[in-house]
């Protein structure tokens, strides 16, 4: 299958074959069409398997084809466990949108956190980020997530591990829970912090786990 294949926006296709992108791996290919649909997901596969498209198409599709719920707050939120994973996400979805008129705005600990405040400011459509940082600027209102329309959670388990989970439910309880539809990866989905986090955040969400179907 090819990315060709799927009902995405022109606009998209361009930014993927620029990238030299035509065939899609096999997480794509499982969770590109839920995504596209608005539904909620719990997906697993290893690592270089290409998850960062498997949330990053769905994502820009709905923003390219569907009116903002409001003009202020982020439409979409992508958070990841540390600021080394958040910035190789950011760096694709500034690649994939750079003909876009999207913006995207990379919010980690251990950078300027007024220069992230005043990036806030100009109300960037696509955030990505630390759990931590971002409860940060929640807190202080720099950023709004009531209009929010998509939220990932990028190796969840691995958040958790790291001690995110207060944030992480500061951040869902910000997130209007009935207009978002929310996509989780993470290596394991059968342990009970990712099953709380899951019961949590997710809404009967489709359950994908590549190595097992295999
Ligand atoms: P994961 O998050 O599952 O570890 P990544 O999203 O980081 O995987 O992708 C791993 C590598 O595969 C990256 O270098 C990415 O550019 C490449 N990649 C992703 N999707 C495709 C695709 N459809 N075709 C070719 N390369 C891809
Ligand atoms: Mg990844």
């Amino acid at each position: 299958m090819q990315f060709t294949d799927l009902a995405l926006d022109n606009r998209l296709l361009t930014a993927l074959s620029t990238m030299q992108l035509s065939d899609v791996t096999d997480i794509q290919q499982q969770a590109i069409p839920h995504g596209l649909m608005g539904k909620d997901l719990l997906a697993s596969s290893k690592t270089g398997s290409g998850k960062t498209l498997a949330f990053l198409v769905p994502v820009v599709n709905r923003l390219l084809t569907q009116k903002a719920l409001s003009k202020r707050d982020a439409r979409a939120l992508i958070l990841a466990p540390t600021r080394e994973l958040a910035k190789q996400v950011f760096s694709v979805a500034k690649t994939l949108t750079q003909k876009m008129s999207l913006q995207c705005t990379l919010i980690v600990g251990g950078e300027n956190y007024n220069d992230q405040a005043k990036a806030l400011r100009r109300n960037p459509q696509i955030v990505v980020g630390t759990a931590g940082r971002i409860s940060d600027h929640l807190a202080a209102r720099h950023l709004f997530l009531n209009g929010l329309e998509l939220l990932v959670l990028d190796e969840a388990d691995r958040m958790l591990e790291l001690g995110f989970e207060k944030a992480l439910e500061n951040i869902h309880s910000s997130a209007d829970h009935r207009k978002r539809q929310t996509m989780m990866f993470s290596a394991t989905i059968d342990s009970a912090e990712v099953n709380y986090v899951t019961q949590l955040m997710l809404k009967t969400p489709v359950k994908i786990n590549i190595d097992k179907v295999a």
